[in-house]
């Protein structure tokens, strides 16, 4: 997801990426489905040495219910700011790189199922959402 320096000016430009997260180096333990492609909306302007970007990253995130363990798939749209400062002669950003690091930085895969989810007996092992088990709680 590498930017031409030059293609960004003052005024500012909108680029659109769709891309697989294996491009980027996220995996499935990054709490990313690996076969729903992110989406990516960069707006990036050029002030002086650096390009500043705000970035919004759509994905389908994986994730388990922290109660009941149930399994979880959501799209969510996360904002990054990112700025890159320009070195003489450099030619390129990535993008992918930085919102790699965002990513694996800033979120936190703690879900529920639903608010009120009964979660799972820590004594036999079934799904209170669905069934009533036979333990006796004190
Ligand atoms: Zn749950
Ligand atoms: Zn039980």
């Amino acid at each position: 997801m590498k930017v031409r320096v030059r293609d960004v000016v003052s005024g500012g430009i909108q680029l659109k990426f769709v891309v697989r997260p294996a491009d980027i180096g996220l995996a499935e333990e990054d709490f990313i489905d690996p076969e729903n492609e992110l989406k990516v909306i960069a707006d990036l302007v050029r002030v002086d040495d650096f390009i500043l970007g705000k970035l919004a990253v759509t994905f389908i995130a994986e994730n388990y219910c922290a109660r009941c363990l149930e399994h979880l798939s959501k799209e969510i749209t996360t904002h990054y700011e990112v700025d890159f400062e320009i070195l003489p002669g450099e030619e390129w950003v990535d993008l992918g790189e930085r919102i790699r690091e965002e990513m694996i930085i800033g979120y936190l895969p703690r879900a529920l199922c639903r608010e009120d989810c009964k979660g799972i007996c820590t004594d036999c092992g079934a799904d209170l959402n669905s069934e009533k088990c036979e333990c006796k709680k004190e």
